[in-house]
């Protein structure tokens, strides 16, 4: 009537094997996005804190996922732009002096797809840039933008998975048309990382 419950509970040993066994199947995918998410946090830590505000950042991010990068995501095959990973809100700035030719969605509009609602594209001397993911633009078509003008937020919209910055330079016009903005896949050019100061 006195006996100590604990004479019929398992092991410690036993209790921690058994919770291992469990764990362990299921903490690998876990571990493998935990680690990501912290790479990811470091890296955007180190470009907002430490290098806020190096010339040819087009935000305050860090870029992890260059431009040619084989994707299955893309029509291309190929990532048609760098992404700069940073936080919800922070600002996207104009690389280059230009105008805004289009503000809106791009290539879809569905959630989940596409480049979200408040992309922007912007004309060049030469050559086209487009800004997209972001949660909001702070720019209208028509408008002539300076490099480094804070163009929209980076946001989270469309196909993507963290806030982030999918910038690209095409060396094309914009066709007017948002759901097929450029034709052909060698119009895409790796963006760089040597603009000019701003
Ligand atoms: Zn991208």
């Amino acid at each position: 009537m006195t006996a100590p419950a604990r004479l019929t509970q398992p092991s410690r040993a036993a209790v921690v094997e058994s919770a291992l066994g469990r764990v362990t199947a299921g903490s690998r995918r876990a571990a493998v996005g935990l680690v990501g998410a912290v790479v990811v946090a470091a890296a955007v830590a180190f470009g907002v804190l430490v290098l806020p505000h190096w010339p040819h950042m087009p935000t305050h991010g860090a870029m992890l996922w260059g431009f040619g990068v084989p994707v299955d995501y893309q029509e291309c095959g190929f990532h048609t732009g760098q992404d700069w990973f940073a936080a919800e809100g922070t600002p996207v700035f104009a690389i280059a002096d230009g105008v805004v030719m289009y503000v809106g969605p791009l290539w879809s509009s569905a959630p989940g797809t596409g480049r979200g609602d408040h992309a922007v594209v912007m004309e060049h001397e030469g050559y086209t840039t487009t800004y997209s993911h972001n949660r909001i633009a702070l720019v209208s078509a028509g408008e002539p933008v300076e490099r480094g003008q804070v163009i929209a937020e980076v946001g989270n919209e469309g196909y993507s998975r963290r806030p982030h910055l999918h910038l690209e330079k095409v060396e094309a016009r914009f066709s007017g048309d948002w759901t097929r903005p450029f034709d052909g896949c060698d119009v895409y050019v790796d963006p760089g990382m040597l603009w000019s100061p701003f």
